[in-house]
């Protein structure tokens, strides 16, 4: 196994990340900026270095630093968590070339994966269906654009190539707007994510999200621990997660599964991943593969028993898969609801002191989370504060526990996203399982008139 690990993130996923290398009696070494000294993780880790500064560019972006952490403290590994560092492949390529255990895949993989392009490229050679639409980056020049619009029809979405977190999109109703439409992505594209290119897609009216959980130990072996439905969202962000996605054809899950696992081996996939796919009308189109774990991993762990972060930690540290396809059997139905402090109606961040917190329990609860009554949430970071995840034997009995627990959790001080959440484990729609991508937005429109 592995010494110690170095954890490169903070919130409730460098707690997760902790818990996990306590359980397997690895030492840890958490890192954090000036604004989160008083993050719960620290004073549980064996060690702690501050690495700079609040803003997240000098500090949980920091390469530099952390890797001179990590040889400060004698670290052997580093797990990069979600978001930040997590899928920057020269940050995976330092972390290895100074020495380090990289817990995720290797640095080319990230790099193929994390570009958009070539990700769909991999995928259409791995026979993973994609979404119909430009072969490869959409061109600048015009009339080679329109034709590729043309065959592809109306409406197309704009991507970037380099995009991510929801952001760099852009919906294209009819031809004249198109070119206009790319001019605008390409430069958001080259601002935000330093890579102009764009392809295009053809946009799915109203499609599903449901996403297939891989773990592949790049010794050859490969396995999936199913899908999950992550439908409700909004601006592209997910809010409550689910496993297994109700209502999908098997014959096509089944395909999927197939395709997902032998493009693992394919790509000489090493770790956890996702195949990201938009479901319509019975099929499957890959959009995208996220290369670490991932913020609703635990709906998949709830409904397989099978810890995902601490098999990330045994193949980083160079052994095999521990399990087989045949051991993972779908047991129940988990869901996942991501509690933000931010404003339930307006979604503005609400950072500030919990005054009180107090975490619900009972069967089947699981709460993922670094709140404590008296912490104070920093204005820098996502708004995450809190996953609040229950199991049940049906979906219905899930169901039932995570209105239970919506109602027993207690956030003081600061405005959260809960009432958000109590009434969307009520809402009849999604009580019954199987909405689209565009239904929350839907819904919260309706609200407002
Ligand atoms: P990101 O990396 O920014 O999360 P994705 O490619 O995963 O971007 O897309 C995020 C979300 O955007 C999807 O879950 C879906 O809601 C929407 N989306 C992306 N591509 C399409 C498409 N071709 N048609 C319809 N919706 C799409």
């Amino acid at each position: 196994m592995l010494e110690k690990v170095l954890i490169a993130n903070r919130g409730e996923i460098a707690l997760r990340i902790l818990r996990a290398c306590k359980e397997l009696g690895i030492k840890t070494v958490a890192v954090h900026s000036t604004a989160d000294r008083e993050l719960m993780h620290l004073g549980l880790a064996d060690e702690t270095v501050c690495i700079g500064p609040a803003p997240a560019n000098l500090s949980y972006l920091n390469i530099p630093a952390i890797i001179s952490a990590a040889e400060l403290t004698g670290a052997t590994a580093i797990h990069p968590g979600y978001g930040f560092l997590a899928e920057n492949a020269d940050f995976a390529e330092q972390v290895e070339k100074s020495g380090f255990a990289f817990i995720g895949p290797k640095a080319e993989t990230i790099r193929l994966m994390g570009d958009k392009v070539s990700a769909k490229d991999a995928m259409k050679l791995a026979k993973v269906p994609t979404v119909p639409g430009s072969d490869g980056p959409l061109p600048e020049d015009e009339e080679t654009a329109l034709r590729i619009g043309r065959e592809v029809g109306y409406p197309v979405i704009i991507k970037a190539a380099g995009g991510g977190g929801g952001r760099g999109m852009r919906v294209v109703h009819k031809e004249e707007d198109l070119i206009e439409a790319a001019k605008q992505t390409r430069a958001e594209a080259a601002a935000w994510f330093s890579n102009p290119m764009v392809y295009l897609e053809k946009y799915l009216t109203n499609p599903r999200h449901v996403e297939v959980q891989v773990i592949s130990d790049g010794q050859g072996q490969a396995i999936h621990l199913g899908d999950r439905d992550c439908s409700l969202q909004r601006r592209h962000q997910k809010v409550l997660e689910e496993a297994p996605a109700p209502f999908i054809d098997e014959q096509a899950r089944k395909d999927v599964f197939a395709a997902c696992v032998k493009a693992c081996i394919d790509i000489g996939y090493r770790g956890a991943g996702t195949f990201e796919f938009l479901y319509e009308n019975g099929r499957f189109y890959f959009i995208e593969m996220n290369t670490r774990v991932q913020v609703e991993h635990p709906v998949s762990e709830m409904v397989t028993g099978i810890d995902i972060v601490k098999e990330m930690l045994s193949i980083a540290a160079g052994n095999k898969l521990s399990f087989t396809q045949d051991d993972v059997v779908i047991h129940g139905h988990s869901l996942e609801c991501r509690i933000n402090a931010e404003d339930p109606k307006t979604f503005v961040p609400s950072p500030g002191l919990v005054k009180h917190f107090h975490a619900p329990g009972g069967n089947g609860v699981r709460v993922d989370s670094h709140l404590y009554s008296g912490y104070k949430v920093p204005s820098n970071y996502d708004s995450l504060i809190a996953k609040l995840i229950t199991w049940g034997a049906t979906r219905d009995e899930a169901m039932a526990r995570m209105r239970n627990a919506l109602d027993e959790i207690v956030v003081d001080g600061i405005k959260t996203n809960i009432p958000l959440h109590r009434d969307l484990t009520r809402d009849e729609g999604f009580c019954e399982g199987g909405v689209n991508i565009h239904y929350l937005e839907h819904k919260l429109a309706a609200e407002k008139h």
